[in-house]
């Protein structure tokens, strides 16, 4: 039986609807010697994402997975508290994001250490929070993957394996995530239980369906964004589904979020455009519905779930 970890407990297949696969509550963009996470103010950030996530509640959504690792200010405590202001399941990540926002102690580490801190974070719970961490979130360079990222890649190949967590990428080109998928399945992970991030920043389309030839998912997570067209995503949604791989395919629109590092925050967008927006084009483009609810629905589930 399957149980998908949020800050709110675990979940059953069945318990949820649509889950957002990709957003942010908490994430720091500022200058990493900064450190302005750190400082954060947890009242000021419930005062300010909870209004966010309620809108999404009543649009229809029941859990969003919130993408951000360690490197760019998570902060496991901050989003748990929004959470349980908002009684609305959060799905957090373990793992580390690419260089150079790698912290020194993860440079450090060997790859054994990395593992068995992602398998704590993905069994016991992350810092005091009591949250277990979903799945492991991390990143490659966009034109290579650096050897400090490749061993935290073997590390959560091995921390994946033992736990059945599933690994997110942030990779903007196809031929790293070729590479990356190399390294997995070298180290005996399996490419069905790997998403690759921002798979729509890749132009050539021919490496989304070789990729997910391989088994891997692809995420289309810019629903909403000024740099790809509502008319973009439907088309290459629907030629993704035509393909064979729509049981492989996962939307989301990469929004939210408070930055510690801007004055309240800075300026947040609503998790609200895929259903209000989005899906009704979809919809109007001869989409199904029982595909529509694969893509919203049961795919996050199976993808996040273990
Ligand atoms: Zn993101």
């Amino acid at each position: 039986m399957s149980v998908l970890e949020t800050t709110l407990g675990h979940y059953r297949a069945g318990d949820l609807g649509i889950i957002l696969p990709h957003e942010h509550i908490f994430v720091d963009l500022g200058p990493i010697e900064a450190e302005s996470y750190r400082a954060a103010d947890r009242d000021e950030v419930i005062e300010v994402m909870l209004p966010h996530i309620q809108a999404a509640r009543v649009a229809g959504v029941t859990a969003l997975v919130e993408c951000t690792p360690t490197g760019v200010g998570r902060r496991v405590d901050i989003v748990k508290a929004v959470s349980e202001a908002a009684n609305f399941p959060a799905v957090v990540a373990t793992g580390i994001y690419r260089e150079p926002w790698v912290p020194a102690w993860a440079q450090a580490a060997s790859e054994a250490e990395l593992t068995a801190w992602m398998v704590r974070e993905l069994t016991e719970g992350i810092e005091e929070t009591g949250v277990r961490a979903a799945w492991i979130k991390l990143s490659a360079g966009d034109d290579g993957i650096t050897p400090v990222e490749a061993k935290i890649l073997r590390a959560a190949a091995e921390a994946g394996r033992q736990t059945g967590a599933v690994i997110g990428s942030h990779t903007i080109r196809g031929r790293v995530v070729r590479d990356q998928l190399d390294i997995l399945e070298g180290a005996g992970y399996r490419a069905d239980r790997f998403i690759w991030i921002h798979t729509q920043a890749e132009p050539d389309f021919a490496l989304h369906l070789e990729m997910a030839r391989r088994g891997a998912w692809l995420e289309y997570d810019a629903i909403g964004s000024d740099a790809f067209s509502d008319a973009w995503f439907v088309e290459h949604i629907q030629r993704v589904v035509e393909a064979g791989f729509g049981g492989q395919l996962l939307l989301s629109h990469d929004r939210g979020w408070y930055d510690p590092s801007k004055p309240r925050g800075g300026t947040q967008l609503p998790y609200t455009y895929l259903l209000e927006s989005f899906l009704p084009k979809l919809r109007a483009a001869g989409v199904e519905d029982a595909t529509i609810e694969l893509l919203t629905v049961h795919n996050p589930w199976r993808a996040f779930a273990r």
